[in-house]
């Protein structure tokens, strides 16, 4: 397994114009052959990291002006990160595709059509071939592409979707802990929330939403935290040469170009992709059902293991 992952060192400390920047301790590659699965929140293996090390995650955008500062943020402190684009916000956000891109950091595939609040549908691979186009078009004109790493919205993994990705070459990221950013919780809880779990777990793939005001305000201190705690960034990129076949769109009769995204919630029936492939699962819960449902275990696993950790209860959401 470890085989399969190399270490790329040293730091981009030397590009640094920032002499007290956090910055990226190393890069880590990934291959899709070795690791199709990854994050301990859903799945058995993580990446391998040491204690003290931090993969950066961003979801759901791009979205200006948040992602904007996000980007400002991670730059003047000479962090790489990891962004999972949603395929309608690539679209209507292309130069910010490409400065995400631009400025070194990862970029991968979170779905085309993404519903923010209510997940009822199945999901096919199709919606993830839709992503991955979407986003090479953003990053066609620097020569860029989008790395072969994928996540379901909502982390509503759907087992032969998952099956479908990884033989198509494709990594499916879940993540070893949130920062509940997502939902409409004060700035200071999602820097606890974060800082916390880290603290607990020592090392992991934070997962992070770029679209949200609350997470672009902390993040400067989520950084400083960071570092007077020593812990360490580490940048995932693709393995050599991995890269992911994008799929020509159907040629069926072309669908009216999506609404202009909204950071809102949008009916799921508008954004329904059709036809569910007949392998494919379909997923029929609410965000609030599912991640009742996790706090719950990890309430229990935190009762035994460490009371001092608080999760959040989704009922409350
Ligand atoms: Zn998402």
């Amino acid at each position: 397994m470890a085989a399969a992952v190399l270490l790329i060192g040293p730091a981009l400390a030397d590009d640094c114009a920032n002499p007290e920047a956090l910055g990226t301790a190393r890069t880590l590659e990934v291959d899709p052959a070795a690791f199709g699965r990854i994050g301990t929140m859903q799945y058995r293996q993580t990446l391998p990291l040491a204690p003290k090390e931090v993969v950066l995650t961003f979801d759901d955008g791009p979205m200006p002006p948040m992602t904007t500062k996000v980007l400002e943020v991670l730059r003047s402190e000479c962090i790489k990160a990891t962004f999972f684009l949603v395929g309608r916000n690539a679209k209507s956000h292309p130069a910010v595709v490409r400065q995400i891109a631009l400025d070194g950091h990862t970029v991968a595939n979170h779905t085309q059509n993404h519903p923010l609040t209510h997940m009822g549908y199945g999901y096919s691979v199709q919606e993830f071939d839709a992503g991955f186009r979407t986003i090479a078009e953003a990053l066609a004109p620097d020569g860029a592409r989008p790395a072969p790493f994928a996540r379901f919205p909502g982390l509503f993994n759907v087992s032969a979707v998952e099956q479908q990705l990884n033989a198509r070459g494709v990594s499916v990221f879940s993540a070893d802990f949130l920062a509940d950013d997502w939902l409409r919780i004060p700035p200071n809880q999602i820097l606890a929330r974060a800082l916390a779990r880290l603290e607990q777990k020592g090392f992991g793939i934070l997962l992070l939403h770029d679209v949200q005001p609350g997470t672009a305000l902390i993040l400067p201190k989520l950084i400083q935290e960071l570092k007077a705690r020593g812990y360490r960034i580490v940048h995932m990129v693709p393995a050599s040469g991995k890269t992911v076949a994008i799929a020509a769109a159907e040629p069926a009769s072309k669908p009216a170009a999506p609404a202009p995204a909204k950071p809102t919630a949008a009916k799921p029936a508008a954004r329904k992709p059709a036809p569910v492939a007949a392998d494919t699962a379909t997923v029929e819960f609410s965000f609030v059902t599912r991640w009742r449902k996790y706090y719950e275990e990890q309430q229990k696993a935190a009762a035994k293991n460490s009371p001092k950790i608080e999760y959040f209860n989704v009922a409350d959401r």
